[in-house]
């Protein structure tokens, strides 16, 4: 096996984690196959029986193109093991149910992904896992969450859809003084921007269905971290539970991380340009990206990512000046999901977080007149017109 810590990060991700088979193909094989043969029955009974996995059985527990992304994915985030499932969302529940037990407790941010606070306030809940939520950017906060059987902090940095930046490094500080893990969801920077395993977190959950993909394609998910965690109890709840990647969807993520630092480059060139053009702009009250100098936590983000990420929002006056703003774009897709070569715009009030209270979207900071987009792979200045148009 070649070892990808001598090797760079564009190179990792163009061909860390292939293996060729005797056909001597040179793009990664595709291997739809439900099961494997063995070469006797005393190799089966081997395979079956074995402690950990040692070779194929069934592509519910291991696939050869499912195994090629995983690999490829741990080279990139820096780590030893990868866990490819079918969402991201499934990476998540795989690693709580792996990691966690009835009466343990997570202490996670407030702004998460909304299915992330569904899973751990409704789902997990009902299993007697508690969750506390605090404020990412607020240390103490942290702290004081923390009670004797909490096994799990959990954060997203950057933020949806305020953009947000949580400290890697003295979370995960406070988790291991506190013998908890860190799991980091780092699905808005990607490997590429941002490696939270070097800045000391334990486990790295991914949606690939974003950035990993960045064409809108399918659905995947993934966690990334220390060998005894992932192919230990992580992978215990993948084999008994199911929530696989197909083979089909981990060729598309693979040859997709091929180009994921080529592309994150033109996604922060684009959001860049957009959020200094609309921070100037009078019809813009406020402009939420890491990457501005007034954004408070500019400095952290300068410390832990290469650079500051596709995605933006702003905030005009109010509700019908934002649906003006949405509903007068003509190229930009009015769609939920993010990480796309097509630019996306969303009314986070209405939709993302529509169905949460007034109040609770008060005190999340989600203002009516707010608008989130991801900014896509198209000529900046196409973009710039299109939202400019319902802005004047
Ligand atoms: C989309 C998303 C998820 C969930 O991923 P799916 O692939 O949709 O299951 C988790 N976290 C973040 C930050 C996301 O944007």
């Amino acid at each position: 096996m070649t070892n990808w810590n001598e090797f760079n990060f564009n190179t990792r991700a163009v061909r860390a984690g292939q293996m060729r088979s005797e056909e001597g193909e040179h793009s990664e094989a595709i291997f739809p196959t439900s099961s494997y043969v063995f070469k006797n029955a005393a190799e089966a009974a081997e395979r079956f029986t074995a402690k950990e996995l040692t070779g194929n059985i069934y592509s519910r527990f291991t696939n050869p193109t499912v195994r090629y992304f995983e690999e490829r994915l741990a080279a990139l985030e820096d780590g030893e093991s990868c866990l490819a499932t079918a969402s991201g969302m499934a990476a998540i529940l795989c690693t709580c149910l792996g990691l966690l037990k009835a009466g343990d407790h997570i202490v996670a941010s407030r702004s998460l992904f909304g299915s992330t606070v569904t899973l751990f306030n409704n789902i997990l809940a009902k299993f007697a896992i508690k969750t506390s939520f605090v404020d990412l950017d607020n240390l103490s906060d942290w702290q004081e969450a923390i009670q004797p059987n909490t096994k799990l902090l959990f954060l997203e940095t950057p933020s949806n859809p305020l953009m947000a930046i949580g400290d890697i490094q003295a979370v995960a500080d406070l988790a291991h003084k506190n013998d908890c893990l860190l799991v980091v969801d780092n699905c808005f920077c990607t490997p590429a921007l941002q490696q939270p395993l070097t800045l000391g977190a334990d486990l790295v959950i991914h949606s690939a269905t974003k950035f990993l993909d960045g064409q809108g394609r399918c659905i995947g998910g993934a966690v990334v971290g220390p060998s005894k965690l992932i192919n230990g109890d992580i992978l215990g709840i993948l084999r008994s539970a199911g929530p696989t990647m197909s083979p089909f969807n981990a060729w598309v993520f693979l040859k997709g991380l091929e180009t994921l630092e080529l592309r994150m480059q033109r996604h922060c060139d684009n959001a860049e340009y957009l959020a200094n053009w609309l921070n100037e702009h009078e019809a813009v009250k406020h402009v939420y990206y890491p990457g501005l100098t007034s954004h408070p936590q500019h400095k952290v983000a300068i410390k832990q990512q290469k650079r500051f990420g596709g995605l933006l929002s702003f905030e005009v006056a109010d509700q019908t000046t934002a649906w003006n703003v949405i509903d007068s774009t003509e190229m930009i897709s009015i769609t939920g999901n993010l990480g796309d070569a097509k630019t996306t715009i969303t009314h986070p009030a209405t939709t993302t977080h529509g169905r949460i209270t007034p109040e609770q979207r008060q005190t999340a900071g989600i203002k009516d007149g707010l608008i989130r987009i991801s900014v896509g792979l198209e000529d900046v200045k196409d973009i710039q017109t299109d939202l400019a148009r319902g802005l004047s």
